[in-house]
């Protein structure tokens, strides 16, 4: 079978790596001039620096299919993303833990302490939080709500976290020890050389051509017997029923002799600094040396057509969009929708990776029974 994945990303890698290897015949095509999608990475031309191009990208899984699918193609070592945040003029740890509480109400408590001590500042009248700002106020209270979450959020989504949903939040813990590592799941670490060569092994196949710089024509579907497409889900269709909203971030980059802020990454949770985070991309390969530092300040803003799509929305408005278009991807046979982009999803790599495995799989069941997808 003949197969057009439309973007070389994750999703587009995987399941074409998978299909190959099932002696399908893979074409990847991509508009950037290169592979890897978000997660791309490159060495910076002045320091030598490893850069996360599209911003931070941590590998961390539970699991352990997936994280011993990605070893297979790189070497990973370990790493554990440890942010620090500056607000209200201190800087503090996060997520949330026993030091950072200690440090920002200046007390010494013990983990049952701290945890009655939350408790008493949150708001035990908010009953199922449906909301971002309810979820903070029920399980942190005002102060840490505010000093870390409120001005953060409103630059990072360009709205009030009264208006987002509660999910975003409970994307991080709240934690009654010292434990400062940022993620939760038993695999974490980074690719020694970065994504793109974990990518390109992921393409390194006899049965799959990738051309890149090349945009999708609907001609190409044509010469194709099933298409994936990773690329935004509205775009296929053509915007016909208006754009879903992204952010879209940009990267303000600069350079440092030495060690510029200490950490890979430090967030800025007061709205008077325009930029939500600063990312120093030398502390993401511990295990290089370089004198010589690049840092990037991150802004978000809402996404104009041209722009890069990073985080979907999904606010409202969004939603009833985007079960329109849900609709008539559904309807629309010989295509498979995937990924962040073409299913309009806040996606971590593992789950794009889990998900690329199973869809690839449930694809050649279809064809196993003579049914199309
Ligand atoms: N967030 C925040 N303050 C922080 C870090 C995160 O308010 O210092 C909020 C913000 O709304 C963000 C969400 O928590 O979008 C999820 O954070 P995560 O670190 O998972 O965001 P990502 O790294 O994926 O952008």
């Amino acid at each position: 079978m003949q197969v057009l994945l439309v973007g070389a990303g994750l999703s587009g890698a995987v399941i074409g790596r998978k299909l190959a290897e099932a002696g399908h015949s893979c074409r990847i095509i991509d508009s950037r001039d290169h592979v890897g999608g978000n997660c791309y990475t490159e060495r910076d031309a002045e320091t030598g620096v490893m850069m996360h191009v599209y911003g931070p990208h941590i590998f961390h899984t539970d699991d352990e299919e997936v994280w011993s699918y990605v070893n297979s193609f790189t070497e990973f070592l370990p790493f554990q993303n440890r942010v620090k945040a500056t607000a209200q003029g201190g800087v503090y740890s996060l997520p949330i833990n026993l030091l950072t509480i200690n440090q920002f109400f200046n007390k010494t408590l013990r983990p049952d302490e701290a945890k009655a001590f939350i408790a008493s500042q949150a708001d035990a009248a908010i009953v199922g939080p449906q909301t971002f700002e309810e979820q903070a106020l029920r399980f942190v209270g005002r102060d840490l709500y505010e000093a870390f979450f409120k001005g953060y959020t409103e630059k990072q989504w360009g709205c009030s976290p009264s208006e987002l949903p509660a999910s975003i939040l409970k994307r991080l813990p709240v934690r009654f020890n010292y434990d400062d590592n940022y993620f939760f799941h038993r695999f974490q670490g980074m690719p020694r050389d970065g994504y793109t060569p974990m990518i390109e092994g992921i393409l390194d196949h006899p049965s799959i051509t990738v051309e890149l710089s090349t945009p999708f024509t609907p001609d190409m579907t044509a010469e194709a017997d099933h298409v994936f497409w990773s690329g935004p889900l509205d775009g296929f269709f053509g915007y016909a029923h208006g754009r879903l909203g992204y952010r879209t971030l940009d990267f303000e980059r600069f350079t440092y002799q030495g060690d510029y802020q200490g950490c890979a990454v430090m967030n800025y949770g007061d709205r008077d600094v325009p930029y939500t985070r600063i990312t120093e991309h030398k502390h993401f390969s511990p295990w290089e040396t370089h004198e010589g530092s690049v840092c990037c300040r991150e802004y978000s803003r809402a996404a104009e057509p041209g722009d890069i799509p990073y985080y979907p929305i999904r606010l409202v408005e969004e939603k009833a969009l985007l079960g329109e278009y849900i609709a008539k991807a559904e309807a629309t046979e010989g295509v498979t929708f995937v990924g962040r982009l073409g299913t309009y999803r806040y996606l971590d790599m593992d789950v794009t990776i889990r998900e690329a495995l199973d869809t690839a799989d449930a694809f050649m069941n279809c064809l196993a029974k003579g049914k199309t997808m």
